[in-house]
Order: structure tokens, then C-alpha cells, then sequence
């Protein structure tokens, strides 16, 4: 075994946080990992004395200079102005990469899906958890979903190296594509190019909906299956739930130079200083840690004495069944059976076997493409209370001879020309101005318009350039648009 240790951070969060750390941390101590822990302090009681990032300048530096960072569930205060920590901590150290095994223990642990064994693959830095909000209008409220080439082929990439390094046979990608044809449909053609350097990976695709549906109900048909961001937070937890139990699964948030290991579950406010809470998603969440920071055989170590807990019957309260369960037992108890088990393997689970920290390769963008891109026009929303024809006669009458309207939209139907009376309409209308003659606009040409329009006293709430990039138009239509 390593001798040198390793510096990690770790932080106990709030909740049921310090219950399941301290739990944790004894069984790493008792396994005899060489980890050199620095405390940090970071969550609710941070934010509460007014820093809204929930984490002191100072922490970062702390964080950054360890291997890892181990970390508890935090609780984010109710209310406007406190920023997800979680997010933040992921974003702004790069930890591209949310790994999520969820795995059932049956017949120890009660499953519908006895067998399953599927690993979420969740976009960590963009999606519509970029976090960049706008009220428009006293009715409108609009929520940005980013999705860029580079973030897509990291987390592609990553699965597949993962799927590759762990020997998972099938790679699989959900996205909804089939409505969201720019964003959506990036992460899918992404999925596409590189999946093909992967010819002994089967690879699949489904839309998010039925995919959920099928995921759900007949998760042994997955293997790594790799979202953006917000499908993955909603399916890793469905997914860890449907293998036994929230409190069972740990994750791995992995960037090219740092690394977080969590629960997935949260800080569950109701159960804490109860002795209540399972430890095993935090503490699966360090055995990955262990693992990353090359200690596989302390990670061996601990997995194996869990599976074997496990089988033995000594359950917590939430995966407790009179049928499956023999003792029921606290946090603290928990920990203990495990410790009493280091060095012991499951009879009937597979046992753990971490051989050497497999090393996934994290690949730079590789796309070099420089596509040609045009301006083609300009998307002006407007606020307006009253009637689309008297909207459209204004903006007509605004217009300079360069760019003309096109089309008025709301909420992404087109109500200008030819409003059907059903459509019901808001406060905020998508304006589209083309130009008049030879299909570039400029970007002066797109001031004197806008100049124009706010001489006629109209409420711009928000514009977007209409870019194409090589011929190929950088936009949506808006439905019954031609
Ligand atoms: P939660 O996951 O904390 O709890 C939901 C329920 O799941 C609990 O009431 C409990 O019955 C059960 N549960 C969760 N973990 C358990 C465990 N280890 N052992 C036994 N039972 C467990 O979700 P929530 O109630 O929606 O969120 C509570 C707080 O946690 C919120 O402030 C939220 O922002 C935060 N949160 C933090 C993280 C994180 O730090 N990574 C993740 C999710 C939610």
C-alpha cells in the first residue's frame, strides 16, 4: 500500500451532512488511507453570514491545492440571492464530468430491477444550469439552455473513454432533438462523430421522454448512458432511486485538474441529528475518490466490507425490509459494521476489484472547424399590450429600407402575417427583420433599425443577430414559419 499521503479536502456540509462525513470518515481512517484531511467549511452556515456564494474566497485556494475534495450535502437557503454551491463549485473548477453509478444489491437490498447496473454520465458546466435568467416583460421570464461544441465533446468523449476503461459494452445518449434541434441536436451529431472513433462500443440514442420512460421501467436495457445536464440530474436520482435507494449512490464530479466525490442525494433536513441517515452514498462517493487519487486497494478495502454489510442484513432505516433486512441500525452503527468488516467479501455480490486509479483521458476540443457566418437578420422582442396587426403596422412603419419585417412571433408560434384567433398571446412578441435585398445584413444597417424603432417609442425587451454558418441558417423558424 502508498505510504505518502494524500492531501484531500473535505467538507461536512449541513443536514444529515456531518452524520454521514463523520461516518465516513472513520471507516477511511480504519482502512488505513494514507489521506491527509483539511477541513473546510463551506454551505449554509457561510451563507448565512452573507457571503451568497455559500464559500469563502479563501476555501478555493484550499480545495485547489488538494487531490480531492470530499463533500457532504449542502443545504441552499430558500430565497432569492443564494446561488446553487453545487453548481458553482462544479463550474468554476472545471468539473465537466458527473459520474453516477447506480447499482441494485439484490436480493439484500429491495429492487424492482434486480441486476441493474447503469452509470449516469451528467454534463457538469452548461445547460440550462448556466443559471442566466431574464424577466422580459411584467409576463415573460425566460431561462437560457447552453449548449457549446467544446462542452458536448468533453462529456461525449468522457463516456466513451469511461465506457471504454471500465469495459461497459454500450454507450447511450438522450436528448430531445427532435424539438430542440440546435442545442439538443448539437449534444446528439457530437454524440454521433465521436461515438463513431468507438467501433467496439455499441451506441445508441433515445429521445429523453420515452428514454426516462424505458430507463425507468427496464433499466437492465442501459449501460453508461450519457445526458446534458438537466436530464441527467432528474434521471440519476430516478435511476438511483429504482436501484434501492437515493441514499445508496455516490458521484464523481471530474475535471481535467481537480475533483469533487458526493452523495447524490441531498442534505435531508428533516432526518439530520437523528443518527438516522445512510452514510453509503458518501461513502461510495469516497471509494471512487480513493480510486481517483490512486488508493484502489483502500478502496477494495471499504467496498467489499460495505457489500458485505449489506448482505449481512444491516440496513439503515431507508432500505430497511422486514423480508431482506436483519438488523436495523443508525449512521453511527453503520459505520461501525463496516469497519468490523474491512478485510471480509460478499458471499453472493460481486466483490470490488480496483486493480491500478484508472486514468480516464480527458481529450481538448478537437474540432477545428471555422464555418463562414453571415448575418441574415435580427430577431427584435417587443413589449406590447395590445393588438399583433397594430403592432406589425408600427414596426412596418419603423422599418428602414435595409431590413423589412418578416414575421411576428409569440412564444415561438408565428401570429404576423395570418394570426389564427385561437393563439393566445403574451406580452413579449418576437419581431423578425430580414434584409430587403441581398440576403447580408450589417451590423450598421441593424443600429439604424433599432434607432428607428425606439424613435417610434416601442419597448425593446431583447434582440438576437440571425447568424448562418457555412449557408446553414443559425436559428430555429418559428413553428408555421416558412
Ligand atoms: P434530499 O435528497 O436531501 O432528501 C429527500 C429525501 O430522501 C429525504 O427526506 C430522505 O427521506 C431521503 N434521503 C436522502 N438522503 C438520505 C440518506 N442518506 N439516508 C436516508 N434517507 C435519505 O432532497 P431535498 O429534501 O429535496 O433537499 C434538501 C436540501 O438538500 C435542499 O436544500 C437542497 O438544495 C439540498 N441538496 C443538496 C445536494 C448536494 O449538496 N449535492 C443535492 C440535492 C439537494
Amino acid at each position: 500500500m502508498a505510504t505518502q499521503t494524500i492531501p484531500i479536502t473535505v467538507a461536512e456540509g449541513d443536514g444529515i451532512g456531518p452524520e454521514i462525513m463523520e461516518a465516513t470518515l472513520r471507516i477511511l481512517k480504519a482502512s488505513g488511507a494514507p489521506l491527509e484531511i483539511q477541513k473546510v467549511e463551506i454551505g449554509e452556515k457561510v451563507y448565512l453570514r452573507g457571503q451568497p456564494t455559500g464559500i469563502d474566497p479563501a476555501t478555493w485556494d484550499l480545495i485547489r491545492q488538494s487531490k480531492a475534495f470530499l463533500k457532504a450535502p449542502i443545504t441552499t437557503p430558500q430565497g432569492g440571492g443564494f446561488k446553487s454551491l453545487n453548481v458553482t463549485v462544479r463550474t468554476t473548477l472545471g468539473l465537466y464530468a458527473n459520474v453516477r453509478p447506480c447499482v441494485a444489491y439484490s436480493p439484500f437490498v429491495e429492487t424492482k430491477h434486480p441486476g441493474m447496473n447503469v452509470v449516469i454520465v451528467r454534463e457538469n458546466e452548461e445547460d440550462l444550469y448556466t443559471g442566466i435568467e431574464y424577466q422580459q416583460t411584467p409576463d415573460v421570464y425566460e431561462a437560457l439552455k447552453l449548449i457549446t461544441r467544446p462542452g458536448c465533446e468533453k462529456i461525449i468523449r468522457y463516456a466513451f473513454e469511461y465506457a471504454q476503461t471500465y469495459q461497459r459494452k454500450k454507450v447511450t445518449c438522450f436528448t430531445k432533438d427532435n424539438i430542440l434541434k440546435l442545442t439538443d441536436g448539437l449534444f446528439h451529431k457530437v454524440f454521433e462523430e465521436i461515438g463513431a472513433e468507438y467501433p467496439n462500443i455499441e451506441k445508441e440514442h433515445w429521445i429523453v421522454d420515452i428514454g426516462a420512460a424505458k430507463l425507468a421501467d427496464t433499466p437492465a436495457a442501459f449501460d453508461v448512458v450519457v445526458m446534458p445536464n438537466l436530464y441527467g440530474d432528474i434521471l440519476s436520482d430516478v435511476a438511483a432511486q429504482i436501484a434501492g435507494s437515493v441514499g445508496l449512490a455516490g458521484s464523481a464530479n471530474i475535471g481535467t485538474s481537480g475533483a469533487m466525490f458526493e452523495a447524490i442525494h441531498g442534505s435531508a433536513p428533516r432526518r439530520a441529528g437523528q443518527n438516522l441517515a445512510n452514510p453509503s452514498g458518501l461513502l461510495l462517493a469516497a471509494v471512487q475518490m480513493l480510486v481517483h487519487v490512486g488508493l484502489s486497494e483502500h478502496a477494495t478495502l471499504i467496498h467489499n466490507a460495505w457489500l458485505k454489510t449489506l448482505e449481512e442484513g444491516i440496513h439503515t432505516y431507508d432500505i430497511f425490509k422486514e423480508k431482506t433486512s436483519k438488523q436495523k441500525v443508525g449512521t453511527k452503527e453503520f459505520a461501525d459494521a463496516v469497519i468490523e468488516r474491512l478485510g471480509q467479501k460478499p458471499d453472493t455480490l460481486p466483490a470490488a476489484h480496483y486493480t491500478t486509479a484508472r486514468h480516464i483521458h480527458h481529450a481538448p476540443h478537437s474540432s477545428t472547424a471555422k464555418p463562414q457566418q453571415e448575418l441574415k437578420g435580427i430577431d427584435i422582442f417587443i413589449r406590447w399590450d395590445r393588438d399583433v396587426e397594430l403592432l406589425a403596422k408600427q414596426l412596418q412603419e419603423a422599418s428602414t429600407p435595409a431590413l423589412k419585417l418578416k414575421m411576428v412571433s409569440n412564444r415561438g408560434v408565428k401570429v404576423w402575417p395570418n394570426k389564427m384567433p385561437e393563439t393566445a398571446c403574451v406580452d413579449n412578441w418576437r419581431c423578425r427583420f430580414v434584409p430587403t435585398k441581398d440576403g447580408i445584413a450589417s451590423p450598421q444597417e441593424i443600429v439604424d433599425l433599432l434607432s428607428s424603432l425606439v424613435q417610434k417609442e416601442l419597448v425593446v425587451t431583447q434582440t438576437a443577430y440571425l447568424f448562418a454558418f457555412d449557408g446553414q441558417p443559425g436559428y430555429t423558424l418559428a413553428q408555421d414559419e416558412q
